[in-house]
């Protein structure tokens, strides 16, 4: 009887073998979740042995900047600066640091990427969803208050200038990409894939080991351009289309505005994707690259270090920094 028992086990054993349930490798089956938090859809597949604790701490740390970061929640660091009618605010030290991070990038990109902008953006409806369109006198009152410059940091107390607000809208996402990078590093998580509207986190490695695969579409046109080949990376792109509406005139406006006119920005581009290490780096630029437009936006951006580039036109042309071929290769003609 027992011997019996002993070759039925064999014989099962030898099915499962050939059926490849038991000996040969089989894809490892990932963790995923789909949240909204920071006013997007977020989706996040995670493999290996911590996945399930990645994706609940990924998810609380969203929610979490999301309570600090929000515009629209009246309690959050950035909603009581907004409020504070030009008086000193104290905030936590995490707000403070990423107000300087956004100021160094205002600097850095001559003000292309502008962190003081929410009254224009207000003014256009863009966070009420009420959409207006503003008179060029009103745009132009409003940013008679907006002075970067005259913003004050002192330890944990921020003072911005009576008429204007902040707006972290395009670098937020950015940071909390970097934030789950940490808690990735620190469980030693080794393939994580993170989407967060606009911005892709491809963490570590496909769980096969070879670099992950991003596909690149034309924004208005769907057309397939080409794939990023990516480890440890974030793409981030800003475009027009992300967020937009149709004016009473019959125009579209969208989200990302001209610091200079106070307007969307109206350029040749539809939009620009940003690859870095850092996904403040990616969110920043791929902002202020979309606003500087394609030659501008180009010449600058070959002068930074690490950092690549696509930019994409309406017309479906695109056009890519020097760096990039290393990890983007265009469909073939
Ligand atoms: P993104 O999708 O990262 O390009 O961020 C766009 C969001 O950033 C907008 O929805 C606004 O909240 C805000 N924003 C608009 N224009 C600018 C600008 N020139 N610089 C910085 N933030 C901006
Ligand atoms: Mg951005």
């Amino acid at each position: 009887m027992r011997r019996k028992n002993l070759i039925f086990f064999i014989i099962l054993f030898l099915i499962l073998c050939v059926s490849s349930i038991g000996c040969v490798p089989q894809a490892p089956i990932p963790e995923r979740a789909t949240v909204f938090a920071m006013d997007t859809i977020i989706e996040i597949t995670v493999y290996g042995v911590k996945a399930d604790e990645m994706v609940t701490r990924s998810i609380a740390e969203l929610h979490r900047l999301e309570e600090l970061l929000s515009v629209t929640r009246p309690e959050s660091d950035l909603a009581r600066i907004n409020a504070s009618g030009g008086n000193p605010v104290i905030v936590s030290p995490e707000t403070v640091s990423l107000l300087e991070v956004g100021i160094d990038f205002w600097e850095k990109t001559g003000g292309a990427f502008f962190p003081g902008l929410y009254t224009i953006s207000l003014a256009w409806g863009f966070t009420t969803d009420e959409h207006l369109v503003p008179e060029d006198e009103e745009l132009t009152a409003l940013l008679e208050f907006i002075e970067m410059e005259q913003i004050q940091i002192l330890d944990n107390t921020v003072v911005i200038p009576f008429g204007m607000k902040l707006d972290f809208g395009a670098i937020a996402k950015g940071y909390a990409i970097d934030q789950i990078q940490t808690i990735a590093q620190e469980l030693t998580v080794e393939s994580a894939l993170f989407s967060l509207g606009g911005e892709i986190l491809a963490w570590g490695t496909r769980p096969d080991g070879t670099p992950w695969r991003i596909g690149v579409l034309h924004p208005i046109t769907n057309e397939y351009l080409g794939i990023f080949e990516v480890s440890n990376m974030v793409i981030a792109t800003s475009g027009r289309l992300e967020r937009f509406f149709l004016g009473d005139d019959g125009q579209t406006y969208h989200h990302i505005i001209n610091p200079e006119t106070g307007r969307p920005v109206d350029n040749e581009l539809a939009s620009v994707t940003v690859l870095a290490t850092s996904g403040v780096v990616a969110d920043a630029y791929a902002t202020a690259l979309f606003v500087m437009g394609l030659e501008d936006g180009l010449a600058f951006i070959d002068e930074v270090d690490d950092v690549e580039a696509i930019f994409i036109t309406h017309t479906g042309d695109f056009f890519q920094s020097k760096g990039a071929s290393r990890y983007f290769t265009p469909t073939a003609p």
